[in-house]
C-alpha cells in the first residue's frame, strides 16, 4: 500500500493533468489457467467509459480477438457497482456516471502456450499485455503502473517493464505496457553483458542448455547486430526463453523478446538455429521496434494495421539473422554461403512465387501468412524468405555499385538515423526505395516494379558474379508425383505437378498405385518408375472408390549451387562477407 502511493505521487509530480491507470494481475489458481485482472482508473469523470481488449498482437499480423478469452467482467465506481455492457466484439462500456474512480475487474483464461498469447498453469505463468490487459483510447498515452501478485510460492517475475518495487513496474504508456512480456514463477535467470548493454535472461522449462556457454554466444551475437547500427538504445534488455516439447518461433519488443524453443535445441545439430533465432529477434530491436513501416506504429489495436513492407521487416531481418552469425564466427563461410543457397532454392522452387508479389505477401499477412489453407504453397510466398533473398540481391548491389564503400547496413544506419532518431516516425514504400537509392546511388525503379511489386526471377548470375561466384543450375528430371500425403489423406496438391494435372484432390485418400499398398514409401515407389510412364491411382473421395489414371511429368524444380570461381575473394566479396 506505501509503495502504491509513492507510485501515484510519484506521477503526481511528473505528470501535472490526467489520469493514470493501476493493473494488478494476480493467479491465485494457476491449473484453472485464469489471470486475474484488476484496472483502476483515477480521474477520468465521464458518464461513461469504453475500455476494450485487443485484438492483435504487434509482431504476429493475425486477428486473435483477445476478447474471446475474458470472463466476469465487473466494475465499480466510488465503491458502488456500476453497470456494464458489451458494445462491440471487444468493447465493454462501463457506465460510470461520473465518478472520479473507477475499478475494473475481469478474468482471462490462458492456455495458449505461444511467444502472442498468454499462458498459466501450475509451473509457470507468462503473459504478452495484448491479451490481458484492456485500454481506454483516450488514456493510451497515460502512464501506468502495474503490480503482479506471483501465485503462493513463485518467487520470480521476469519483465522490461520498469521495476519500482517488488513485482511492481511502471510503463510511460499503455504501448510499452503491452510491448513488454511478464514471466512468472521460479525459473532460472543469468546476466551477461554486451554491446554495454545489461542481458536478462530467463529460462522457463528444462533443456540442455549450457549457461556459460550461451553467456559467451549469445554476447557474440548482440554485439555483431549492434555493430550494424553502431549503438543499442537500450541499457537493459530481457530474453524470456520457454523450453518445450514443441517449441518454435519468437516474438520481438522493444527492450526484451519471448523464445520458445525445443528443449534439446542447445545440442551440436541446433544450437546455431537457436542463436539464429536470437539474431533474428534481436535484431528486430531496431528493424521492426525502432525502424518501422509508418502503418505499424503507433498501433490501432481494434483492427488490422496493413503494411506492404513486412518484407523489409521480416525480410531484411531474416537475412541479417544468418549473416550475423558469420560476422559473429558462429558460421563458417561454407554454412552462410549455404544459407544464401537454401533461402534461394525454397523460393524459386515454390509455385506461389510466380503468383503473389512480395509487397501483396505482405499486405495479405493477415489473411494469407496466417491464416495458411492447402492451397497457400501454390499461390503466395513467404515474406521472410523472399524478403532476405531481396536484402542478400540489395547487399551485393549496393556494393557493387559503391565500390565496396557502402553495404546494406549503411541502408540500415540511415533509416535508423533519418526516420527513427531525427523525424520519429515510420517510413513509407517510396522513402525505402529512396533510402536505398540514396546510399548506394543506384536507380531501383526497375527492382521494386519486377522483384517487390512483380514476380520476375532474380538475375542471379550477374549479381552473384559481382561477389566472384558463379551460379550453376540443374533441372530436376526425376517424375515426381506432387502431393503431400498424411496417413495416406492428401493434405496438398501442387500446382502443374502430375497429381493437380492428373485430376487428385485435397482429402482423397490414397489406397493403392498400380495395385501396390502406398504409405509414407511414395516417393520411392514413383522414382522406380519413369517420366511419362501411366499411374493408375486407387483413392476413396468422400469414400466413393474409385481410379484415376494419369501419366507422370518430370518434377521440374531448377536447383541452384553457387560456386566461388576462385580462392581469392575479391573486393565485393570481402566487403558483403565483411572480411574488409
Ligand atoms: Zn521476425
Amino acid at each position: 500500500m506505501k509503495i502504491t502511493l509513492f507510485i501515484l505521487s510519484f506521477f503526481t509530480l511528473s505528470f501535472i493533468s490526467g489520469s493514470e491507470i493501476n493493473y494488478e494481475v494476480s493467479m491465485p489458481e494457476p491449473h484453472t489457467h485464469y489471470f486475474q485482472v484488476k484496472m483502476e482508473i483515477s480521474d477520468f469523470e465521464k458518464e461513461y467509459v469504453d475500455i476494450k481488449m485487443p485484438v492483435w498482437a504487434p509482431g504476429s499480423y493475425l486477428v486473435r480477438e483477445f476478447a474471446k478469452s475474458v470472463e466476469d467482467l465487473s466494475a465499480k465506481g466510488n465503491n458502488k457497482e456500476l453497470q456494464t455492457e458489451k458494445v462491440d466484439k471487444n468493447t465493454w462500456r462501463i457506465h460510470s456516471k461520473n465518478a472520479k474512480n473507477i475499478s475494473i475487474s475481469y478474468s482471462v483464461y490462458a492456455f495458449e502456450m505461444s511467444v502472442r498469447t498468454s499462458f498459466l498453469d501450475a509451473s509457470h505463468g507468462y503473459f504478452n499485455g495484448t491479451s490481458i490487459f484492456m485500454f481506454i483510447e483516450e488514456l493510451k498515452n497515460n502512464p501506468i503502473s502495474l503490480e503482479i501478485i506471483p501465485f503462493k510460492d513463485w518467487k520470480k517475475v521476469s519483465t522490461s517493464l520498469t521495476k519500482v518495487g517488488d513485482f511492481k513496474y511502471t510503463a510511460p504508456n499503455y504501448d510499452i505496457l503491452v510491448d513488454s512480456p511478464v514471466e512468472i514463477g521460479n525459473h532460472i535467470t543469468f546476466d551477461f553483458t554486451s554491446a554495454g548493454v545489461l542481458h536478462h535472461v530467463a529460462m522457463y522449462g528444462e533443456g540442455n542448455y549450457d549457461i556459460e556457454k550461451l553467456k559467451i554466444d549469445m554476447a557474440k551475437v548482440t554485439q555483431a547486430a549492434t555493430d550494424v547500427f553502431g549503438e543499442n538504445p537500450n541499457k537493459e534488455y530481457t530474453f524470456i526463453i520457454h523450453n518445450l516439447t514443441n517449441g518454435s518461433g519468437g516474438l520481438e519488443h522493444l527492450s526484451s523478446t519471448t523464445l520458445q524453443v525445443n528443449r534439446w535445441t542447445y545440442d551440436e545439430d541446433s544450437y546455431k538455429g537457436f542463436l539464429s533465432l536470437v539474431a533474428h529477434e534481436y535484431f528486430h530491436l531496431w528493424n521492426v521496434k525502432r525502424i518501422r513501416p509508418i502503418e505499424l506504429g503507433p498501433f490501432d489495436y481494434n483492427n488490422e494495421n496493413y503494411t506492404d513492407l513486412l518484407w523489409v521487416m521480416e525480410g531484411f531481418t531474416s537475412y541479417y539473422d544468418e549473416l550475423l552469425l558469420y560476422r559473429a564466427g558462429i558460421y563458417s563461410e561454407d554454412e552462410i554461403i549455404g544459407k544464401f543457397k537454401g533461402s534461394i532454392n525454397n523460393i524459386e522452387n515454390q509455385p506461389g512465387n510466380k503468383v503473389q508479389p512480395v509487397a501483396d505477401a505482405s499486405f495479405d499477412a493477415w489473411i494469407k501468412a496466417y491464416r495458411p489453407t492447402e492451397n497457400s504453397y501454390n499461390t503466395t510466398i513467404s515474406y521472410y524468405t523472399k524478403g532476405s533473398v531481396i536484402a542478400n540481391m540489395l547487399d551485393l548491389k549496393i556494393i557493387n555499385a559503391t565500390k565496396g564503400e557502402k553495404t546494406l547496413d549503411d541502408v540500415m544506419k540511415y533509416l535508423y538515423n533519418e526516420y527513427y532518431k531525427k523525424e520519429q516516425r515510420g517510413f513509407t514504400s517510396p522513402e525505402i526505395k529512396k533510402a536505398i537509392e540514396t546510399v548506394s546511388g543506384l536507380d531501383l525503379t526497375d527492382f521494386f516494379k519486377n522483384y517487390i511489386y512483380g514476380v520476375e526471377t532474380f538475375d542471379y548470375p550477374t549479381i552473384f558474379g559481382y561477389a566472384g561466384f558463379k551460379i550453376e543450375t540443374v533441372l530436376n528430371q526425376k517424375p515426381s508425383f506432387g502431393v503431400r500425403l498424411s496417413n495416406n489423406i492428401i493434405k496438398s496438391v501442387t500446382r502443374n505437378s502430375s497429381a493437380y494435372d492428373g485430376g487428385l484432390n485435397v482429402n482423397d485418400e490414397i489406397i493403392a498405385i498400380n495395385g501396390y499398398r502406398v504409405n509414407d514409401n511414395l516417393i520411392d515407389f514413383i522414382e522406380t518408375k519413369n517420366v511419362g510412364d501411366n499411374v493408375s491411382v486407387l483413392i476413396s473421395r468422400d469414400e466413393i472408390i474409385q481410379t484415376i489414371e494419369f501419366p507422370l511429368k518430370e518434377r521440374g524444380n531448377t536447383y541452384y549451387y553457387i560456386l566461388k570461381e576462385s580462392k581469392e575473394m575479391n573486393t565485393v566479396c570481402k566487403k558483403w562477407l565483411r572480411q574488409l
